[in-house]
């Protein structure tokens, strides 16, 4: 029986390595030999460090990693478009399909007890040499971007472009991003694009707003603190932004997002857990903001977004700091965990 090396995650801010048979494809399934597998900040809070999650976020012991890319090295019968040498990006959250969400592109929020299984979650994820992924799951990923690219499509940047789809951007818009993790640079870079005439970043972490700004993906960067709202209003007329975007999950950063949205203006809330604190009449109602959440994002709209990607010559490599061998996947989780970086990814067959 073939052997491949997976990283499990344990739960004590630990990775352990095992060998594991490498899958066969079953009906509808295909075998990618993984070639990029990056880490979420979703790993580290609801898995690496203890186990957290309940329900979708519930860690069930499997190869860990929800953000592969790699390359079809074998397909099961019954496989429809998908064939042997296709690179492809896997859409993170395996649904049953057929409820109303999974038809509506929305397999995150599947209603499926039974058939609801996330890569790295409920099912074996991308920290491995090899991946079984089912077809419905899978987007094309086109020549002219990279496997570094195709990895951040689903979770990071497909996130991201969901909800800046939700409030819409455009190029009279000044928008404030709060937490400059990786979502957040995603956020940066994709504000870029859509045309934003000016961003504004907020971290707690010098080295994430260096990033940033080295990136040229925000136009201006604040440590986060109390004068926050203040500062954001002195950038912007003293009226505040048309968007912001959550993408720190805090509660002080989240109160700064609506606060800071001028009247009429929108903010959606990406970052996840926590609480936020607000006052709904002077903060939202009187001045008629609208206050969105959005959860990952749809097959039909990453497909969109990697279409839009190679037009806009836009590679969500760019945001990876850090890219280690499968051999050192805890060296890896462990500095995600630190936050001293940009995205960190793992690379397998790069040994
Ligand atoms: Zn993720
Ligand atoms: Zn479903």
């Amino acid at each position: 029986m073939k052997m491949m090396k997976a990283a499990f995650l344990p739960g004590d801010s630990t990775v352990e390595l095992k060998k594991v048979p490498v899958p066969e494809p079953g009906h509808g399934e295909v075998l990618l030999a993984v070639k990029a597998s990056t880490i979420c900040g979703s790993d580290i809070r609801a898995i690496y460090r203890e186990h957290l999650g309940k329900g979708p976020e519930g860690y069930q012991g499997v190869i860990a990693g929800h953000e592969p890319a790699g390359q079809i090295v074998a397909t099961g019968p019954g496989c429809r478009r998908f064939k042997v040498g296709d690179r492809v990006i896997v859409y993170h959250i395996s649904g049953c399909g057929v409820c109303n969400d999974c038809r509506r592109g929305y397999m995150i929020s599947c209603t499926s007890a039974e058939y609801r299984r996330a890569y790295g979650w409920q099912r074996d994820g991308g920290m491995a040499e090899y991946l079984l992924a089912e077809e419905k799951d899978l987007i094309h990923l086109p020549d002219s971007l990279t496997y570094l690219d195709g990895a951040q499509v689903a979770c990071g940047f497909g996130t991201v472009y969901e909800a800046l789809q939700k409030v819409g951007i455009d190029g009279s818009h000044a928008v404030l991003i709060t937490g400059l993790g990786p979502v957040g640079l995603a956020a940066g870079a994709l504000c870029r694009k859509l045309g934003a005439e000016k961003i504004i970043g907020v971290d707690i972490s010098a080295e994430r707003r260096q990033i940033a700004l080295n990136l040229g993906l925000c136009d201006y960067v604040l440590s986060a603190g109390p004068e926050n709202v203040n500062e954001v209003r002195e950038f912007t007329g003293g009226e505040g932004v048309e968007r912001a975007v959550d993408c720190s999950g805090n509660a002080d950063a989240r109160a700064v997002a609506i606060r800071a949205t001028r009247k009429w203006g929108k903010m959606v809330m990406v970052g996840e857990g926590g609480t936020v604190a607000f006052n709904p009449s002077p903060d939202i109602i009187h001045d008629q903001k609208t206050i969105y959440g959005s959860w990952v994002t749809s097959t039909w709209l990453m497909e969109e977004l990697v279409e839009r990607l190679v037009r806009w010559n836009l590679h969500p490599e760019d945001i990876v700091t850090h890219r280690f061998p499968l051999e050192q996947a805890s060296e890896a989780y462990s500095l995600m965990a630190s936050g001293h970086c940009g995205k960190v990814a793992v690379c397998p067959g790069a040994e």
